[in-house]
């Protein structure tokens, strides 16, 4: 190699290396990312609303002792968030549209307001109904929506415990048609209680099932029905669907799915209906696309019976009655 050749090699692995170093530099810099701490947002008041970063989150806060969680129902996709490699990545569509309408019939008909919680975000890139590892998947932008998705919620359910003896959260979901192609149009309601427990004989579930498995202890501890009265009695989550002409199951008429596709409720219907530090309960609710959130119209009308059925379930189960409260 001559003199100038070897004086051009030079300059190339100089500016090879120098960009190598760059690019190791930059990968340090997101490895190494830091956010503002959470609750930095804070204090968190009534009828305003909270975004978390980059708007990934919202947050709703309320003044009744009920929190609407949806995790899946969000459509953004920021490139700063790869793709999900393993596990269900299905939106559940309309969710978020579903409880912003029950949200705005809870205060145009009653002056109150649920807290709302809401991951805007593709599943594609969160599962905010997932432990951290699958549903962020190792990405740390990810990872911090997930963080303030469930700080939100903490925060909510603390204030809710604040001023109530306990609370709910409804984990809101939607399922599509079954694998046989078979459009399930019942409300699936999630106890933490598997199809197969669910299929078992009344006087079955109340020797055999303890109200500890489920996420309702708080309500079933402290009431005089049995587990199965409140799984699917009278005074059941889903007794109140059906009177309002919701399908729903467990219920009077559907007390188990015998057999079929049924989803007994989540990660977070464990989280914050299993967790015996607070007095609180949780119930996922799997919603049927067909006149139920697939319109606008058939929103507004399943919120307005919603928000009539919920007042019956919670006064009945906890003697709060949400329209009264101050
Ligand atoms: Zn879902």
């Amino acid at each position: 190699m001559g003199g100038l050749k070897s004086y051009l090699y030079l300059l190339l692995l100089l500016a090879l290396f120098s960009c190598n170093k760059e690019i190791t530099q930059q990968n340090d810099e997101s490895n190494d990312v830091s956010f503002t701490e959470l609750g930095s947002d804070a204090p968190y008041l009534y009828g305003e609303t909270y975004y978390g970063r980059k708007s990934y989150v919202t947050y709703y806060p309320g003044n009744i002792p009920l929190i609407l969680s949806i995790p899946h129902g969000g459509d953004i996709s920021p490139p700063e968030i790869g793709n999900r490699s393993y596990g269900v990545t299905v939106t559940d569509s309309n969710t978020i549209e579903l409880g912003i309408a029950i949200r705005n019939y809870f205060y145009s008909n009653y002056n109150i307001r649920p807290y709302v919680i809401i991951n805007n975000l593709k599943r594609t890139k969160l599962d905010a109904n997932r432990e951290i590892i699958e549903a962020a998947q190792g990405n740390v932008f990810a990872e911090r929506a997930f963080d303030e998705f469930h700080f939100y919620i903490n925060s909510a359910r603390e204030e809710i415990l604040s001023k109530y003896s306990t609370g709910f959260l409804f984990d809101i979901h939607g399922h599509g048609a079954n694998p046989d192609g078979f459009y399930d149009i019942r409300t699936w309601i999630g106890y933490l209680l598997s199809g197969d427990q669910l299929d078992n004989s009344n006087s079955y579930i109340d020797q055999n099932i303890s109200i500890d498995n489920t996420s309702i202890f708080n309500i079933a501890n402290s009431s005089t029905e049995t587990l199965s009265e409140i799984l699917r009695g009278p005074n059941s989550l889903g007794s109140f669907f059906e009177n309002n002409l919701y399908t729903a199951l467990p219920s009077p008429n559907s007390p188990s799915p015998e057999g079929m596709k049924y989803f007994s409720g989540g990660y977070n219907t464990f989280l914050y209906g299993k967790d015996r530090n607070f007095n609180f309960n949780a119930i996922q609710l799997e919603f049927p696309f067909p006149d139920l959130r697939d319109t606008q119209q058939s929103r507004n009308t399943f919120a307005s019976a919603f928000v009539n059925l919920i007042q019956k379930y919670i006064q009945i189960h906890t003697g709060i009655d949400i329209f009264q409260t101050d």
